[in-house]
């Protein structure tokens, strides 16, 4: 066990002042890996006192100096790859394979998309529209970034959050999950090591209502983008409302999974059992809703019963585990309650259903669980469960597969699944939702937007999209006539010879 600092401000490692600590626990065995002491309100405006400092600097640093300092720390995380997965696993109650096949590959793979990206500042604009004067568009960072991250991809997010903020040209002071702390501590550690100056990348830990809050609000902060949930994400804009600040949401989920009566029915099972468990069903895109045309429904039930059964629960860090614990005790009975409730509005629990026993009872496990009979207006089917939960409602007409699959306030991602050209193509006009897959569901790339519709929030993630959205565009206009009395002066007062 350690007690580790709560803060990187300025590259000075700091514990926290708010006389509050937290431990930081293992949920797949309740083992205490480190203890937090909290961050103040001070502490945050430490952290954004240095972040605004750096600014200067790091603005005016060439892109490719800013690209170069990126590909330092892909290559410093590399060599702790294997440290990061491990830490990443023990602190989030990840399996293994999870962490080193996708949470850190993943992260180094996203720093060298905005390194890339660092070199590539575009304006749209370079000509001479009224021929009198030359427009030129300048992309420019926008100052610090407040950003706020949840506690289910914990690198990940901070990667997110980080990355094409600072490949902008602006600072950061980065919170991350009050719960999950580490690995955001250790890369800011490794920014350091990399060569970003000091004050770049600056995290604090904290709970939501004191620093969370406390760097919405400060004054100093231009932008801030927030990862979690949609009743936090509505307060996180109220606060940034009062500074007429950019906000950047990226908020929860409720994803479909609609599969048609031509679809592969192997495919769509298999499918359907990997993109409700990943990440024991805590990630915002996760397969929650499976409509099902009513021919398949009874083999779909079946299949995914099937394999529900065989997934393996164990110790997070053996690779044979398929997976792990919810990320917390509390988290495990909020799950169960959605769960047990659901039984009242008509649910038939197929398997899973509760906590497992012996062993693992010490940590913060659930069974796959697979729900069906419930009518499309009980709370399983349209609240935001985050766990290995599936829930699975017969459709009859593609019309009612469309309205169903639209029918709640998020829309982060969603999947058709069929062999149909025609019925794909209707598919992925009509899900309202910022990531539709076709016969797939979850894959994400560096490349491409990461994003929500309607409570599920706005503003990208990954990508050229989200890079945009950490400048702000300035129109330069430069008159090259030359001339001391301009026509348009005319409009306003009359010349004199
Ligand atoms: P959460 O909203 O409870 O917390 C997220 C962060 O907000 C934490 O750092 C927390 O400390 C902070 N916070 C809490 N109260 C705050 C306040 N009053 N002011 C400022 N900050 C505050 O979410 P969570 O439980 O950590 O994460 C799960 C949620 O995140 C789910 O809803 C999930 O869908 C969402 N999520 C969304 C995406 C996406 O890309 N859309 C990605 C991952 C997770």
């Amino acid at each position: 066990m350690y007690v580790s600092d709560a803060i990187v401000a300025g590259g000075r490692s700091l514990p926290g002042s708010s006389g509050e600590s937290i431990d930081v626990v293992n949920p797949a065995t309740g083992a205490v890996l480190d203890t937090i002491e909290l961050a103040s309100a001070a502490d945050v405006g430490t952290c954004v006192a240095a972040a605004a400092a750096a600014f200067p600097g790091w603005s005016t640093a060439t892109p490719a100096d800013r690209a170069a300092a990126l590909t330092r720390l892909a290559a410093t995380i590399q060599a702790r790859a294997d440290e990061y997965a491990r830490v990443e696993t023990r602190q989030a109650g990840k399996p293994i394979r999870l962490t080193t096949e996708f949470d850190v590959p993943g992260s180094i793979d996203n720093i060298a998309f905005f390194a890339g990206a660092a070199r590539n500042l575009e304006g749209k604009a370079s000509a001479e529209w009224d021929g009198a004067h030359t427009s030129i568009i300048r992309r420019e960072p926008i100052g610090v970034v407040g950003s706020i991250a949840p506690w289910n991809y914990p690198l990940q997010m901070a990667m997110w959050k980080i990355l094409p903020a600072i490949a902008a040209g602006n600072t950061i002071v980065l919170k991350p999950a009050e719960i999950t702390p580490l690995t955001a501590l250790m890369l800011a550690q490794d920014c350091l090591a990399a060569g970003i100056p000091p004050g770049v990348v600056n995290v604090v830990t904290g709970t939501g209502p004191v620093a969370g809050e406390a760097l919405v609000g400060d004054p100093r902060v231009a932008m801030v983008s927030f990862t979690g949930s949609t009743a936090v994400g509505r307060r996180v804009m109220e606060l940034a409302t009062q500074g007429i600040k950019r906000v950047h949401l990226e908020l929860g989920g409720k994803a479909p999974f609609v599969v048609f009566e031509d679809a592969d029915l192997e495919a769509a099972v298999h499918g359907a059992v990997a993109a409700s468990l990943i990440n024991a069903g805590q990630d915002c895109t996760a397969a929650t809703r499976a409509y099902v045309h009513r021919s398949l429904v009874d083999a779909f039930v079946a299949g995914v019963a099937d394999l529900y059964a065989g997934v393996v629960l164990g110790p997070t860090e053996d690779p044979a585990t398929d997976l792990g614990p919810l990320v917390s005790r509390r988290h495990q009975e909020r799950v169960a309650g959605f769960v047990d409730r659901s039984r009242a509005d008509g649910g038939t629990v197929v398997v899973g259903g509760n906590a497992p026993g012996g062993e693992l009872s010490r940590g913060c496990y659930y069974l796959p669980t697979l729900v069906t009979g419930l009518p499309q207006a009980a709370e399983l089917v349209r609240s935001e469960v985050f766990g290995p939960v599936l829930v699975v409602l017969p459709f009859d007409t593609d019309d009612e597969a469309f309205d169903l699959a639209n029918d709640t306030p998020f829309g982060l991602a969603a999947s058709a699944w069929t062999t149909g050209v025609f019925r794909a193509l209707r598919a992925q006009r009509e899900l309202r939702a910022g990531c539709v897959w076709i016969n797939d569901h979850i894959p994400i790339v560096s490349e491409m937007p990461h994003g929500g519709f309607g409570q599920s929030g706005f503003g990208k993630d990954m990508s050229g999209y989200s890079f945009d959205e950490y400048t702000q565009v300035k129109h330069v206009s430069m008159d090259i006539t030359g001339e001391t009395r301009k026509s348009w002066h005319r409009t306003v007062f009359t010349e004199r010879p």
